[in-house]
């Protein structure tokens, strides 16, 4: 099926084309310079920057996979979860869309869709597998039987996001928004070994209650105390030391408890995907890791990794393939849409 995905769901507006798992179009515009100097994404800055750029990226889509809206099969938009001023946006145009162009409509899940596009790099996702989402909002293990059923959750953080932490830790050290890729740079630079911070709920009783959850919040914590300490001695901060060590702690814990994941389950595919999955040490020690034990690891690109149209045209067309229902017309943004809805039902 030709299907056209629509994401608002944070700072990106995006507009993707997918003919079954081929990409041909992902235009994508950006608010994130808007929201730097805040240093996180205002919302309603993000919402009237949707509005201003979904058209125009709706335009540059639709030339770029040299397509018409009469041309696709059916209309996948981002209902939840994220920002519901941002999400109203994106949804009220699909609907706008799907009902001038009398096309079917899909809400569908931004989670399930940061799993789904990497049916685009690697074809479809063998099933089960366990997915590693990790991204600014979420951190979490899942065991995937079926994508168009809802995942089962292994495990997820108790306190901070993956990129959460990324950005935090990257504001403390005055390196600027979004903190991720800068921190993924400056630590490219630095020893990874020079200095060790926690690794959070791997202590052995934790590896009992909390085996596969994660907890980043002690983590940042710690990076501050130990910045602290240095500016107190009035010692220089080294600050590509302290990004490669924090870096190296969290892909740490996450490879560690993403490969026990697939261990216990039996399952031989790991799949990563959310904004931390661009991440270059997470990205080299998942696929070590994962080597020893016979496991296949499958990241999609960066640029698929972060926000993007191209996921949720991705999830869609896998739900019209496999004969789900389309949504209804009066279908819901919905903030805090769990994982176990991947689209809203018809
Ligand atoms: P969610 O998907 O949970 O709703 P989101 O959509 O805001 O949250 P994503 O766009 O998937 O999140 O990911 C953004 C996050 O990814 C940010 O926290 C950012 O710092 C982080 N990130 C992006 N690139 C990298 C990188 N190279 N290394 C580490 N983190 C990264
Ligand atoms: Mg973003
Ligand atoms: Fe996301």
């Amino acid at each position: 099926p030709l299907v056209l995905g629509i994401e608002t769901s944070c700072d990106e507006t995006g507009v993707g084309i997918v003919r079954g798992h081929t990409l041909l179009a992902d235009a994508l515009a950006s608010s994130v310079d808007q929201h730097a100097r805040f240093g996180g994404v205002v919302p309603e800055v993000a919402s009237r920057a949707h509005l201003e750029a979904l058209v125009p990226t709706m335009q540059r889509a639709l030339d770029e996979a040299g397509v018409t809206l009469a041309d696709v099969d059916a209309i996948a938009v981002t209902s939840g979860p994220g920002l519901a001023g941002a999400l109203l946006v994106g949804v009220a145009a699909a609907k706008g869309y799907a009902l001038a162009a009398e096309k079917p409509i899909y809400g569908v899940n931004h989670l399930a869709a940061h799993v789904a596009v990497d049916t685009l790099e690697h074809g479809p996702l063998p099933e089960p597998a366990v997915a590693m989402l990790v991204s600014g909002g979420h951190s979490s293990l899942l065991l995937v039987d079926d994508l168009t059923a809802g995942v089962t959750p292994l495990g997820a953080t108790i306190d901070d996001a993956a990129g959460e932490a990324f950005d935090k830790v990257a504001r403390l050290l005055g390196l600027g928004f979004p903190g991720g890729p800068i921190i993924d740079r400056s630590a490219r630079d630095g020893d990874a070994a020079s200095i060790h911070f926690p690794r959070g709920l791997t202590a052995p009783k934790d590896m009992v209650a909390h085996r596969f959850d994660f907890s980043f919040s002690g983590l940042k914590t710690a990076v501050a105390r130990w910045v602290e300490a240095r500016e107190r001695a009035g010692e220089p901060v080294p600050v590509a030391d302290v990004s490669a060590s924090f870096q190296e702690a969290v892909c740490d814990v996450l490879t560690a408890k993403a490969i026990d994941a697939c261990r216990s389950t039996g399952v031989r595919t790991l799949v990563i995907g959310g904004g931390v999955a661009a991440n270059s040490r997470l990205r080299v020690l998942a696929e070590e890791r994962a080597a020893r034990h016979g496991i296949a690891v499958r990241v999609p690109r960066p640029g698929l990794c972060t926000d993007n149209g191209a996921m949720v045209a991705a999830l869609g067309s896998h739900l019209v393939k496999a004969g789900i229902a389309p949504s209804r017309l009066d279908l819901p943004a919905d903030s805090a849409m769990g994982l176990t809805e991947v689209s809203v039902p018809g």
